[in-house]
């Protein structure tokens, strides 16, 4: 059974990249400007997943591996701007601060043009899930959004919520090449790190940093 396997994959991903003490909490805070309301940490959460408990259990390798080591690098395209970006946001235990300006630049409200921190942790879901897909690059339709936008596209009767994540830089609608989106949308599923919903006519997935739920 592939789909089973690509899920394992992912859980193994999870458990190398955002184990307990990783360093990665560590910088997480020291960039808690980025990372708006008051959330538990990712890997509380993944901790809280029965299946991510489980294949944890099982995955003794990863034991005192050096995370600190692990760079976490992200590709994208912008359908609307046509922009590209192939970058290294995490190395030597720290998050890349020009790296995560040039994110944000990248995934900025492509009507307004207005910039907003993008969360860290949404960066990290994505590094995950494109590490269980042996890469890749995510195709973005929409990311952070202003107040302005997300009030035009309510006007326009688009089906947006009015508290969306996407206002706060921690919603993402992406899809991801070489990787099936039905099978990122189980990925994500099962990574258990926000909310995930399908839009399968326009062929993408929602991705953010909120509650854990699917639609
Ligand atoms: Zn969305």
């Amino acid at each position: 059974m592939r789909a089973p396997s690509f899920v394992s994959r992912v859980a193994g991903l999870f458990a190398r990249t955002q184990g307990s003490g990783c360093a990665g909490d560590a910088s997480r805070s020291r960039l808690a400007s980025r990372l708006p309301g008051n959330r538990s940490q990712p890997s509380q959460r993944a901790r809280q997943h029965p299946l991510l408990i489980g294949l944890s259990a099982l995955n003794t390798s990863f034991a005192g591996a050096d995370e600190t080591a692990i760079e976490r690098s992200l590709a994208f395209h912008h359908t609307h701007t046509d922009e590209q970006l192939s970058v290294t946001y995490f190395a030597d235990g720290h998050y890349v601060v020009d790296s995560l300006f040039r994110i944000d630049h990248l995934l900025r409200d492509f009507r307004t043009g207005e910039i907003y921190p993008i969360d860290a942790d949404l960066l990290d879901t994505l590094h995950i899930l494109r590490s269980a897909c042996g890469g890749g690059t995510f195709e973005v339709i929409s990311a952070y959004r202003s107040a302005a936008t997300n009030a035009m596209l309510q006007a326009r009767g688009d089906g947006v919520a009015t508290n969306s994540l996407h206002l706060q830089g921690r919603a993402i609608d992406v899809r991801l090449t070489g990787c099936d989106t039905a099978r990122l949308r189980e990925a994500a599923i099962a990574l258990a790190r926000g909310g995930v919903g399908y839009y399968p006519v326009s062929d993408f997935v929602h991705l953010d940093t909120g509650r854990v739920r699917v639609w």
